[in-house]
């Protein structure tokens, strides 16, 4: 079985060697990669090498993550260069996106622009006719209601989810993916949404 270097294929890959770490340690791959070096560890070793036939693993685990296929299947509802900046949890809320933008009626002009997670939730952007009200409040309406579906759907693996509050990255996350948002904050657990629920926070007891 041939071997290759991490960073040989993270170039090969064409992404950076922190993103490569990151994406195995998140598709918990961190068992396949073999160090010559049993002191050297994961996360800064220079000696850490994959086998060579994973390469094609992490290329469909990329497209995945760059939702290539969704792409290709709704080019008629999306802008060109539409910004797509969320993890592959959320295809399926994608989708529901895109098939309701189908059944909007042709006159509105509706593209989606951009998907965007914001503070763990959810955001769409739209280009649409905007001299037609009906076409502004639907799609304000809608906007709402994916960024709630986004509040319960993990966003790593689509699974049933709930808000963490973290310092550094406040996420939707499923248990299994709860440590992408460690450490997580006082109030992680009660704050549900946290475009409405920051006053929750103040009558949490401070010590
Ligand atoms: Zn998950």
């Amino acid at each position: 079985m041939a071997f290759i270097k991490l960073d040989v294929a993270a170039d090969r890959l064409g992404i950076s060697l922190a993103y490569f770490r990151n994406l195995i340690d998140r598709a918990d791959r961190k068992e396949t990669v073999l160090d010559p070096d049993p002191t050297a560890d994961f996360w800064t070793s220079t000696t850490a090498v994959i086998p060579e036939r994973d390469l094609r693993t992490y290329e469909n685990m990329l497209a995945r993550r760059r939702f290539m296929r969704f792409r290709e299947k709704f080019a008629d509802v999306l802008i060109d260069h539409v910004e797509l900046s969320c993890r592959p949890g959320w295809k399926s809320l994608l989708e529901r996106v895109a098939e309701r933008v189908r059944w909007m009626p042709s006159e509105w002009n509706v593209r989606l622009r951009k998907a965007r997670e914001k503070s763990g939730y959810l955001v769409l952007g739209f280009e649409y006719d905007r001299d037609q009200q009906a076409a502004c409040n639907e799609i304000e309406r809608f906007r709402e209601e994916i960024r709630l579906s986004s509040l319960s759907m993990c966003e790593e693996c689509g699974r049933q989810a709930r808000f963490r509050y973290s310092p550094s990255r406040s996420l939707t996350l499923c248990d299994r993916h709860a440590r992408l948002a460690e450490p997580t904050l006082p109030g992680d657990g009660v704050m549900a949404d946290p475009a409405f629920d920051e006053g929750l926070l103040s009558e949490l007891p401070s010590d």
